[in-house]
């Protein structure tokens, strides 16, 4: 049978902006329920271990930030706000929710929603990037933060943005020995990323955290290097390093090769917006490009009721999520009906400004590389969920044209579990650097239900539920 619930305001998503929302909200007098995938609740970057680890210990040293997010729980469990921890929303309409757990349907209806659904990494395909072994940064810090194992034993981490350092430093927390740490972006991004710290005192003291463990280590990031491929039967054993120009495209003339089982890659973050496509909000073109649904002043969407917050509008980083979380969290409850204060709000949309603004600034310094998408060779897989491979989307845009939903058609790519989550900003990113085709003018893809994957009876059950 479905569980219902009913709620003032639901928020999905239990990280800084979904855990600030929900304590700003329920401040306000609203009856708050919070939703989350993860078994805890803390989002990427509060990671907690799963409760079962018990007393056994941090993984990783804390940083500056991990403690502002000790005490925002804290807080949140004070306050006696349900969390629905394990449980995915896979549909949404304005007002009502429907989510999966353990094979169970749950649907949530509520007078307003906050989305606070975070990033996920962007991939960046190259030969061998589905090996075993191949891992993006943020699937390395869930393995070491989030259940204390060690991924590999001798690693090369690739990437670009300030995501970097702490991955690197977890890593080698965990034992794992990393014989390469190489940053895409030339060494003035890192001149520019200064520039946004100078900015902000907490994200000076965080980056002060990892630099200062890094430089300690021993090891020295090379700038404008990258990984050009992964080598292995069954999984990754060595890997082709080589420098890249200013936009992130290979130079053949500089290349090495490492031993290695791990290789962990991280180029950035994509914003979860699937479910703001879902609900129809309109959608905007981000800084970086990546579709973010469009917010005012106080974090409402265009659909009413529906508000949104942190890494799902736009990449920015843990205060800036905490800031919108705040004022998204007073706006649905007085959505909802609940008084308040004009200066309450002033103050939040005050602090949401000067965030953003920081944020903004360290985004531009480490822009999305569009030469990296060059890295693929023919044969590389583009779309993994479908195996499509880059030859196949090559020849389907000669033949149909380079519109991304025709070339879904023409080869299935982004059809798969994914949902084009991984591979619409690849598809985007290889027709650019091979056929010069402007990533804007792609429209924003639909988002169809089930946005995560789901068994098809409990798709019915929630069609049936919500009418
Ligand atoms: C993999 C990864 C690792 C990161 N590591 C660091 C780091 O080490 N240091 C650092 O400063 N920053 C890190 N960041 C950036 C950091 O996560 C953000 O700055 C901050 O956590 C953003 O907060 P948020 O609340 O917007 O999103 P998040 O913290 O990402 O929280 C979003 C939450 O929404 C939940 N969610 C999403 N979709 C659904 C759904 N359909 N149903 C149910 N729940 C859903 C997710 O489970 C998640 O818990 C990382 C980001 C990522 C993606």
């Amino acid at each position: 049978m479905t569980r219902t619930h009913a709620a003032d305001v639901a928020v999905i998503g239990a990280g800084p902006a979904g855990l600030a929302a929900a304590l700003a909200a329920r401040q306000a007098g609203a009856v708050v329920t919070i939703l989350d995938e993860g078994a805890r609740p803390g989002g990427q970057i509060f990671r907690q271990l799963p409760a079962a680890f018990g007393t056994i210990g941090q993984p990783a040293a804390d940083a500056p930030s991990h403690a502002l997010g000790h005490a925002l729980l804290h807080d949140v469990e004070a306050s006696g706000v349900p969390v629905l921890a394990r449980v995915t929303v896979f549909e949404a309409r304005p007002g009502a929710l429907a989510y999966e757990r353990d094979g169970e349907v749950g649907v949530v209806r509520a007078k307003a929603i906050v989305l606070a659904t975070g990033a996920y990494d962007r991939s960046v395909p190259f030969p061998g990037w589905t090996l075993p072994g191949v891992v993006t940064a943020g699937a390395a810090q869930v393995m070491v933060r989030g259940q204390m194992l060690r991924p590999g034993t001798r690693a090369v981490v690739a990437g670009t943005g300030p995501l970097l350092l702490p991955t690197l430093t977890a890593l080698q927390a965990a034992g794992v020995r990393v014989v390469a740490a190489l940053e895409a972006a030339p060494r003035t991004a890192l001149l520019r990323g200064v520039g946004a710290l100078l900015r902000s005192r907490a994200k000076r003291r965080e980056a002060w955290h990892y630099a200062r463990a890094f430089l300690r280590s021993g090891l020295r990031l090379r700038h404008g290097w990258t990984v050009f491929a992964a080598h292995g039967a069954d999984r990754v054993a060595a890997v082709t390093i080589g420098r890249v120009d200013r936009t992130g495209r290979p130079r053949r003339d500089h290349e090495q090769r490492l031993e290695a089982d791990l290789v962990c890659v991280g180029f950035g973050l994509e914003p979860s917006n699937e479910l703001a496509r879902r609900l129809r909000c309109t959608m905007l073109r981000g800084p970086d490009g990546s579709w973010v649904p469009q917010v005012d002043a106080r974090m409402a969407t265009s659909v009413a009721g529906v508000f949104a917050a942190g890494e799902v509008v736009g990449i920015g980083g843990v205060d800036t999520a905490r800031a919108e979380g705040h004022l998204a969290g007073l706006a649905a409850a007085a959505h909802a009906g609940w008084t308040v204060a004009p200066e309450r709000f002033a103050q939040a949309e005050a602090e949401r400004v000067r965030e953003r603004a920081v944020s903004r600034t360290l985004l531009a310094a480490f822009p999305v590389l569009p030469g990296l998408y060059e890295l693929a060779a023919p044969d590389t897989l583009v779309c993994r969920c479908e195996d499509v491979r880059l030859r196949e989307v090559r020849e389907a845009a000669a033949l149909f044209g380079p519109e991304l939903r025709t070339l879904k058609m023409a080869t299935r790519a982004g059809m798969g579990p994914c949902q084009g989550r991984i591979c619409a900003s690849i598809l985007e990113g290889v027709l650019a650097s091979r056929l010069g085709v402007d990533p804007h003018r792609h429209a924003c893809p639909a988002a169809q239900v089930p946005v995560k994957p789901v068994a098809a009876r409990c798709l019915l059950e929630a069609l049936r539920e919500l009418g």
